[in-house]
């Protein structure tokens, strides 16, 4: 196609349109040349601050956003998105909507709209702009899309900037777009606007790491190369295809852990990272199981994203081994089709389905976008905010009715609690009952998809109880029940705060008198923010502070106050004891010990119980109850010693944690004795694959000349599905013998 009527010294789009030509999807040529030629006659006479016609930036935008595998309008848009704002005198909305479409004109509308966002680095401007940005989103996703290439493009251009613009530019990027792009699982865009933003604004640090990173690269050559071709030829006996990727650490990622951790460049542990990419899930696996044959692995670095995905949809297996001369690298393992959304995230959705049907899915995905946008002002603080913003988005939706036929979008696994604070503050705190499909349901039910929820509610109402901020399921409900809690239960609250803190504190030795539990709590409050230790109670007692914000200081400032010497009285004391048997004390665990007095309940390692098993409790000297399986041998042992007599407690596992709809895992281990075969692994990770079991770990030893031992570690609902996990596993060719545990 050629242009007839370009302005004088404007760039051809043909390498554009011959990308566009190429691809898979069909664009409408015509009309992004149209867009081309128009916006570059509108920008005609303007120019960058580098002096470059200014239309070079509208075409460097397009090309990111086809690059990103956007439609048309996209494109169209991309092309016109500076028009209405900068060239007022001469285009309007209308004329756009006329000539383009209203599609097209709707996504300008957007972009000019988000140019006025203007960002100190406020947290509250912060929060202000992206919500400004999930408007925008709310509406249409590609605003999004199209806005992070337009930064993306001023970025890569910022250095003819003014040394103040960059700074508030980077800073900007820094706060809002590269988090969002974060949130939308674009990691390609997310690292270079990260590298970018903070070359600006730690030019000397950004030089520093880079050359680090050189430096440090050049002085392992060897071992970068050697590691790469042991892997592949590896990779290679097994017949897997894949891509290996060498370097995949960016340099604002380490300058983060340096920052972070306080650590410098030589400490840095996970510096190397390689990437393999594989054809299918299956394969994955198996090349993972080839580099836990090659390498030992650390304990504990194992994550499997593929069973379980991110939020943003992210999804890879990742592991941590140590290499030749004990050098640690991080391996990252993902098929083709993960990789492509790890890079571009929701964009790649964008691309691989087409027309109308994404369209709506994406929309529909968004609209949580749309109620947190509604929500009064203030009663999502920032953290909930955030955090809802990560869970939310693309969790699965149940929709669920009102009697009157309205319909409300409620996170998979939510509540009638929650249904009811989706439909209006004071329905959720006046609630007395509810009824599902007009029978009277428990309110911590959770409603399918077409029930229609009735919430019954009354004046006379109390208000919500406390214990439904343990089951409620979303962030809105929460805050809501919070606020409540606040507002309202003040004196209630300090109370409930005091007896939590003091639970916290019976874990360290010592009896702290009331003064100096006193004298602790305040500097805690002081170290949050906090006026005085009442302040603390209550954002205790209402749930408005996270346990471990409080737990993390508690350890210093108890230190500080309660002297060593104070202590004399072990946790085994019986009179301790004998209080504590007199409690019934739910944990959060699903296990209920009879007397549990205040402490944490862990699991044994020794015997990893499940829930199904028969268990009982062990006081532990400091570290709270640990639960062990009837017939773990440690418990044969320990049983006969008259010195533990007292110490044993009976458990017994809460029947809601045993149900076949809980959703706690557990880990268990299981050893398989198998004869050596080369498709062992791959069969056995397929297989809980195909159960959609997370494996946490994978370990195999040779046994004899013939026979390995695989210990793996996986999680586990209950005894029911490990028994059905081993039942499958059994089935499986060259596997002799499984057995729980490890020996
Ligand atoms: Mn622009």
């Amino acid at each position: 196609m050629k242009a007839e009527n370009l302005p004088a010294d404007c760039p051809s789009i043909d390498n554009l349109l011959q990308v566009l030509e190429n691809s898979e999807k069909i664009f409408d040529l015509e009309k992004i040349q149209r867009a081309y030629l128009y916006a570059a006659s509108l920008h005609e006479g303007q120019f960058r601050v580098s002096g470059d016609p200014y239309i070079s930036h509208p075409i460097a935008v397009a090309e990111i956003v086809a690059a990103l595998g956007l439609d048309t309008d996209s494109i169209c848009a991309a092309f016109l998105h500076d028009t209405v704002e900068d060239c007022s005198d001469k285009t309007n909305l209308d004329i756009i909507a006329a000539r383009f479409g209203d599609e097209v004109a709707m996504l300008v509308d957007g972009l000019t709209k988000m140019n006025d966002i203007n960002v100190e680095d406020k947290e509250e401007a912060h929060m202000e702009n992206i919500r400004k940005m999930l408007f925008a989103m709310s509406k249409d996703i590609r605003v999004i899309f199209i806005k992070l290439c337009d930064r993306l493009h001023n970025m890569r251009t910022l250095g003819v900037k003014k040394e103040a613009k960059r700074r508030t530019t980077a800073l900007e990027t820094m706060h809002v777009y590269a988090p969002l792009a974060h949130r939308l699982g674009m990691q390609r865009i997310k690292q270079e606007l990260e590298n970018l933003a903070l070359s600006y604004l730690d030019p000397i640090g950004y030089n520093e790491v880079n050359s680090d990173i050189e430096r440090k690269y050049g002085l392992n050559q060897n071992f970068i190369e050697n590691t790469r071709s042991v892997v592949s030829e590896k990779l290679n006996e097994y017949g897997i295809r894949f891509t290996l990727e060498g370097r995949v650490k960016t340099v604002y990622s380490i300058y983060r852990k340096m920052f972070n951790q306080n650590k410098s460049f030589d400490e840095i542990y996970d510096f190397y990272a390689i990437r393999i990419i594989v054809d299918t899930e299956l394969e994955c696996y198996t090349a993972l199981g080839v580099i836990h044959e090659m390498f030992r692995s650390i304990p504990g670095r194992f994550k499997d994203y593929i069973s379980t995905p991110k939020p943003n949809m992210y999804q890879s297996l990742h592991t941590t081994v140590i290499g030749r001369d004990g050098i640690p690298f991080e391996v990252q393992i993902r098929t083709r089709e993960m990789h492509h959304i790890a890079e571009y995230g929701i964009a790649a959705h964008w691309k691989y389905k087409s027309g109308d049907r994404t369209k709506e899915e994406i929309d529909h995905k968004l609209e949580w976008v749309s109620k947190l946008i509604d929500a009064e002002t203030g009663v999502l603080d920032s953290e909930d905010f955030m955090h809802t913003f990560k869970i939310d988005i693309f969790s699965d939706e149940t929709f669920v009715f009102t009697p009157k036929g309205d319909v409300i979008a409620l996170p998979q696994g939510s509540t009638i609690i929650d249904f009811a604070y989706a439909i209006h503050t004071e329905v959720g705190n006046k609630m007395i009952g509810a009824k599902i499909n007009g029978m009277i349901a428990p309110i911590d039910k959770i409603p399918q998809t077409g029930e229609i929820v009735e919430i019954l509610t009354s004046q006379s109402s109390k208000g919500p109880s406390r214990d439904w901020l343990k089951i409620v399921k979303t962030g809105e409900a929460r805050s809501k029940i919070r606020q409540w809690f606040k507002k309202e239960k003040r004196s209630e609250n300090i109370l409930i705060g005091q007896a939590e803190l003091e639970k916290e504190m019976a874990k360290f030795r010592g009896h702290p008198t009331d003064a100096q539990r006193e004298e602790i709590a305040s500097a805690i409050a002081k170290r949050l923010g906090m006026k005085e230790s009442d302040d603390l109670y209550n954002a205790i007692g209402y749930n408005g502070i996270a346990m471990t914000k409080v737990t993390a200081k508690l350890k210093d400032e108890y230190e500080k106050v309660v002297k060593p010497e104070d202590d004399s009285t072990p946790i085994t004391n019986t009179e301790q004891i004998q209080t504590a048997r007199n409690r019934k004390v739910r944990s959060d665990n699903g296990v209920i010990v009879d007397g549990e007095y205040g402490c944490a309940v862990k699991f044994a390692k020794c015997c990893n119980p499940l829930p199904g098993d028969e268990i009982l409790g062990f006081i532990t000297k400091g570290f709270g109850i640990s639960i062990h399986k009837c017939d773990c041998p440690n418990v044969e042992i320990n049983k006969r010693n008259p010195e533990y007599s007292d110490r044993w407690l009976k458990a017994h596992w809460d029947h809601n944690i045993s149900s076949a709809n809980n959703k706690s895992l557990f880990e268990a281990m299981i050893q398989i004795i198998a004869e050596n075969n080369m498709m062992l692994l791959a069969d056995i990770t397929a297989a809980l694959a195909d159960m959609k079991v997370s494996l946490l770990s994978i370990n195999t030893k040779k046994r004899t000349e013939h026979d390995i031992i695989i210990n793996l570690t996986v999680g586990c609902k209950n005894i029911e599905h490990f028994n059905s996990i081993v039942s499958r596993i059994r089935n499986i060719d060259h596997v002799r013998s499984i057995v729980r545990g490890f020996t």
